[in-house]
């Protein structure tokens, strides 16, 4: 028998590192095998969130917003810059200065808190006396530990156009798109969604020309219309990225420099398009693979992600399943929320994810943030509503900030005055959309928003004015 553990958690990302926290400090005894390597080859805690997601893109969203403000903004301040240089390597340094603190960090803190870490591969090998048997197998030889209960928490990789393997030189995943060495001239991106709009800014703001390739009709599908329509003409205006939607693209081919992108339009017009690089970003896989299932009889379901109930348990008694790899949004704190729920139940309390108030955010500028149902939503479930809207240009924090391209929009209940979604495009709308957050957990009215005392001048108030909007009673529109 080997290693006997109460929680053995396969992942070290957003979720399982948080479930394997969470967990130890409920008693239990707890081990988080994980298998991620940095570009250095050393292990590195986080998953795809910290390493190569989350925190490396919002870096160079920040760098290249700077670049940005510094080449195209400041001036309207009076502010003048003669010989500004960009320093690809520095700002990728500073990058990957943030991510290692943060990798670190964990390592940190699994030692605070008494949680076990093995790098190294794990899966399934069968099921003994002692619980589930898991084999690690890492650089330092293989490794049978015993597990009473398992936490599946292996995240998602990367969708590959069929027949287009990534090579992160030319053909780019989000790995590449995040690690260039200097900007490309001529960048290509398939897949409109979140991946290809953050990424396609970043290298936008540092002088790509930037082409997206979206294979749907509409603009951000599962966003308020409202809102994907201001994105859409915010994105393909001013920002400038050139978006084509209805895109089929039917051929993928490189030469030693470059790559050829062919596609059709919705009227089945040929196009052919030439890039130095290209970012592929349609969407990501559960990673099952190498699992080994059949050893214990998991279920999958016919996408490939783990099969769940509302509480994360899967087929198999004390087995779990929780982020990336079960169905719901691929979001870091979806992932870290059922980590705790999990681990909660395991610990014997009752576990809870409230997956009708998650917020979704898109780190563009502007920026788009939302939390609940989209309008099209309400109306095809027949629920009647009453909407408040407020443009960002009426506020006088915007103003001063120089960003008052957007609105808040609030939608609630007709009858009962509760708010079912709230929608942002806009400054910090990232930051503004918690308080829409906290609001919906406790059941708020618009009512009890256009009650709250919000500073002036901040970006708060039109939250607040949409609230008041939701009534008929703005005071500053
Ligand atoms: P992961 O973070 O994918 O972690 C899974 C871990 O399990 C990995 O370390 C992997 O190596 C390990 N593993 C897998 N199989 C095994 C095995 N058999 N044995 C051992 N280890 C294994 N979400 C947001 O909420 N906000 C954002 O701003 C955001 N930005 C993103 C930007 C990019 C470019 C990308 C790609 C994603 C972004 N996401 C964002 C999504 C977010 O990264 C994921 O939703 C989140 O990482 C999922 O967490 P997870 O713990 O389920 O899985
Ligand atoms: P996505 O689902 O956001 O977007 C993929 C897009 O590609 C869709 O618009 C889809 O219609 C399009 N598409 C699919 N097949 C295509 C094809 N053959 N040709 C052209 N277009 C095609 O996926 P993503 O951008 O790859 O991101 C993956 C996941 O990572 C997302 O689910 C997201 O939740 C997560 N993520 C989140 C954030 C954030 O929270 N800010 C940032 C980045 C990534």
């Amino acid at each position: 028998m080997g290693k006997q553990f109460d929680v053995a958690v396969i992942g070290a990302g957003p979720g399982g590192y948080v479930a394997a926290i969470r967990a130890s400090q409920l008693g239990l005894n707890v081990v988080c095998i994980d298998e991620w390597k940095n570009a250095a080859g050393k292990p590195a805690l986080g998953g795809t969130c910290l390493n190569v997601g989350c925190i490396p893109s919002k870096a160079l969203l920040e760098s290249s917003e700077n670049y940005e403000r510094l080449t195209h903004k400041f001036e309207d301040h009076g502010i003048s810059v003669k010989g500004v240089s960009l320093d690809v390597a520095k700002m990728q340094a500073r990058k990957e200065k943030i991510v290692d603190t943060f990798t670190m960090g964990i390592t940190l803190l699994f030692k605070k808190n008494k949680v076990a870490s093995m790098h190294g591969h794990g899966r399934f090998v069968g099921h003994g006396e002692a619980g589930y048997q898991i084999e690690v197998a890492g650089d330092a030889g293989t490794e049978v530990i015993d597990a009473r209960n398992v936490i599946i928490a292996t995240g998602s990789v990367p969708r590959a156009l069929p027949g287009v393997p990534f090579d992160n030189d030319l053909i780019c995943d989000n790995i590449g798109a995040l690690s260039f060495d200097k900007v490309p001239k001529r960048l290509g991106v398939i897949g409109g969604g979140v991946i290809g709009l953050e990424m396609g800014s970043v290298w936008r703001r540092l002088g790509s020309d930037v082409t997206i390739l979206e294979a749907l009709p509409a603009f951000l599908a599962a966003a308020d219309e409202q809102i994907a329509k201001e994105a859409y003409r915010a994105f393909s205006g001013p920002v400038g990225l050139k978006i084509y939607l209805s895109a089929k693209v039917t051929s993928v081919t490189t030469t030693k420099t470059l790559v050829k992108v062919e596609y059709e339009d919705r009227e089945g017009k040929r196009h052919r398009a030439e890039f130095d690089r290209l970012v592929v970003a349609i969407g990501r896989i559960p990673n099952t693979g190498g699992l080994n299932c059949e050893a214990v009889g998991l279920e999958l379901d016919e996408r490939g992600y783990v099969k769940v109930d509302d509480r994360c348990h899967t087929n198999l008694p004390n087995v779990f399943a929780i982020g990336d790899v079960v169905r719901g949004p691929m979001l870091a704190h979806k992932s870290s929320e059922e980590g705790v729920a999990v681990a909660e139940t395991i610990a014997g309390q009752v576990g809870h994810v409230s997956f009708d108030t998650i917020p979704w955010v898109i780190y563009t500028t502007p920026e788009i943030a939302w939390v609940g149902k989209t309008e099209q939503e309400l109306k095809a479930q027949g629920i009647e509503y009453k909407a408040g809207q407020f443009p960002f240009i009426a506020s006088g924090r915007a103003r001063a900030l120089g960003e008052t391209a957007g609105f808040v929009k609030m939608l609630a209940d007709a009858r009962t005055d509760r708010i079912l979604g709230v929608h942002i495009i806009g400054p910090f709308a990232s930051e503004l959309i918690s308080e829409a957050v906290v609001a919906m957990e406790f059941s708020a009215t618009s009512e009890d928003i256009a009650r709250i005392v919000h500073a002036h001048p901040s970006l708060s108030e039109a939250m607040h004015e949409a609230a008041l909007g939701v009534a008929g009673r703005p005071l500053n529109i």
